[in-house]
């Protein structure tokens, strides 16, 4: 096969595609046996010439003429497939897995495929209850602390945008995609430079999983929290798992526990800590949610009606650093809607999340302030406390109820409270309250802000609206500290393997996967 890339076709540009491949490979179109889109992206850079840029792999005959030919963009294609290296194996000992967020399934099942039949507890419900939960609580303001936005079946991610984007060049990254699609994902995330599926397919995507776990003998069990371990001369020896229903509890005797917590247990963080598992404060990102018509960005961002109409819903991601301090765009959900991202009593989050679609009224994103260890306290969990902190002042500031604090942009930059919304009608249920939010964030924050989205209007020339909406308060967009895990992933308790997000070891779905499939390399390796 051959590897063909920076094609670029006009946004409705109806030509087959055999014909386009045919043209920059100076064959005919009869002569290709078979392509496959390697990559698709859309360049909306400049107003007049939007285009998508495509990569293929091609099968084509006289391959190795055209190589000769040493056209521009065309060279050999290698397709570097992963498998994981272990299969079947058999153990006495069971490997237990705390948490199904990415980092915890994707362990599950490669520990499922090798053999090993896991055991798997996470305190939340399974997908379909927790959506009757969490849909509960978004109409009446019940909060379930076990089962919520951050907790239950799929973890953090599975009310989420479902953004399945990935800094790391890893192998790994195109086998999770396919994961993803054997899962009941569409096929265009193979290939899509931004793949996003939305909480709909995420849903059915993390129960096929768990399905295909229980079907190769692993276990799940939900409403299940890990709330005590034995340790004995350095070792793990046991588990206490609560139900969370009942209060019963349970020991189960176990030498490997991989602990795929996320990043807002925070009853599981102080439990680390009074075992004396070693940890460090790491920087972490607190903020707010901003929110703009989505017809609005995508006229922003495509600088014309009918393609503000007719193309996906618009992305963009800002950073600036005014006064030396990092603040950025996050967890852009074009045509999504700000969630309640709570998961303690008396505390309020804000989210992100959108349908595959992408079609509701606005688009949102976080709007995030960099906070370095030395900005919180002496303690390892001070980051942790903080970001209590404001989520309990959000919390007082929208009244209770989980009603979230609310301001518009304009009335934000003139530090006076807002009475009423302008154009953006806010998304974010159970509700909001106008606030000043000046005397919800801490100072760094809110002058932080004030600063960024005067510098962010110029380079996204609109961005700094006065009508859009910013409700906070964004706390939970990763952890405030690392669990330090040796070069076995092995945490300073032998047989304890901190993963994903809350371990501080990934950020965002498709990270926290790769780190799980790569604990289970570890874990699969010793047997
Ligand atoms: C609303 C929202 C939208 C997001 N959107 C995106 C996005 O579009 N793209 C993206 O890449 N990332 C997104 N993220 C971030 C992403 O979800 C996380 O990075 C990812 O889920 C982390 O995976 P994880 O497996 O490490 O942890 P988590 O997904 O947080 O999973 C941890 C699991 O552990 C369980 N658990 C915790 N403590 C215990 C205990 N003591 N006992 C038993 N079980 C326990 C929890 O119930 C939870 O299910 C979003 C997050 C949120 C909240």
């Amino acid at each position: 096969m051959i590897k063909l890339t920076n094609v670029k076709v006009a946004v409705d540009d109806r030509t087959a595609t055999e014909t386009i491949i045919a043209a920059k490979l100076g064959v005919k179109a009869a002569d290709i046996t078979e392509y496959r889109i390697l990559r698709k992206s859309l360049d909306a850079r400049k107003k007049g010439s939007v285009c998508y840029v495509y990569s293929f792999a091609v099968c084509v005959k006289g391959e190795s003429g055209i190589l000769k030919k040493n056209l521009k963009n065309v060279s050999p294609y290698d397709d570097k497939v992963y498998t994981f290296p272990y299969q079947n194996l058999s153990s006495d000992t069971r490997p237990v897995i705390v948490g199904t967020g990415p980092a915890g399934l994707f362990c599950a099942l490669m520990l499922a495929r090798s053999g090993l039949k896991p055991i798997v507890y996470d305190r939340g419900e399974s997908v379909d209850n927790r959506t009757h939960t969490v849909e509960k609580f978004r109409n009446t303001g019940e909060l379930n602390i076990n089962s919520n936005v951050q907790f239950g079946e799929g973890g953090a991610g599975t009310f989420s945008d479902g953004k399945l984007t990935c800094g790391v060049n890893d192998v790994r990254t195109p086998f999770v995609l396919k994961e993803f699609v054997m899962a009941g994902a569409p096929e265009e995330i193979l290939y899509s430079s931004k793949p996003h599926v939305g909480t709909d397919y995420l849903k059915t995507v993390v129960k096929n999983i768990r399905k295909e776990i229980e079907a190769l003998g692993g276990e799940v069990n939900f409403n299940s929290c890990l709330t005590d371990f034995e340790i004995d001369d350095g070792r793990l020896r046991a588990v206490e798992i609560t139900d969370v229903l009942t209060g019963d509890m349970h020991t189960h005797k176990c030498s490997c526990m991989i602990a795929a917590l996320g990043h807002s247990s925070r009853d599981t963080y102080e439990l680390f800590m009074q075992k004396g598992i070693e940890m460090m404060k790491k920087p972490f990102s607190v903020g707010v949610r901003i929110e703009h018509k989505r017809e609005y960005i995508n006229l922003l961002q495509y600088k014309d009606n009918h393609l503000a109409e007719t193309l996906p819903a618009a992305d963009y991601k800002l950073s600036c650093h005014p006064g030396g301090r990092g603040v950025y765009t996050f967890c852009m959900c074009p045509g999504g809607e700000v969630v309640c991202g709570s998961s303690e009593e008396g505390g309020v989050v804000t989210n992100g999340m959108s349908y595959y679609a992408r079609d509701m009224e606005n688009s949102n994103s976080a709007l995030l302030v960099s906070v370095y260890p030395e900005d919180t306290g002496e303690e390892i969990l001070s980051g942790m406390y903080l970001q209590r902190d404001m989520e309990s002042k959000a919390f007082e500031a929208g009244g209770g109820g989980y009603i979230a604090p609310c301001q518009r942009v304009g009335d934000f930059l003139a530090k006076r409270a807002t009475t009423s919304p302008g154009d953006v009608k806010p998304s974010y249920l159970p509700g909001v309250r106008y606030t000043n939010l000046w005397e919800v964030l801490p100072e760094f924050v809110a002058e932080s802000l004030r600063l960024a989205l005067v510098e962010l209007n110029d380079k996204m020339r609109g961005f700094c609206l006065d009508d859009a909406l910013l409700t906070g308060v964004e706390t939970r967009s990763s952890a405030p500290v690392r669990i330090v895990r040796d070069e076995y992933m092995c945490s300073s308790v032998k047989g304890i393997y901190p993963i994903g997000e809350g371990a501080g070891y990934a950020g965002g779905i498709m990270s926290a996967a790769m780190d799980g499939i790569k604990c289970a390399e570890i874990i699969a390796g010793m047997v």
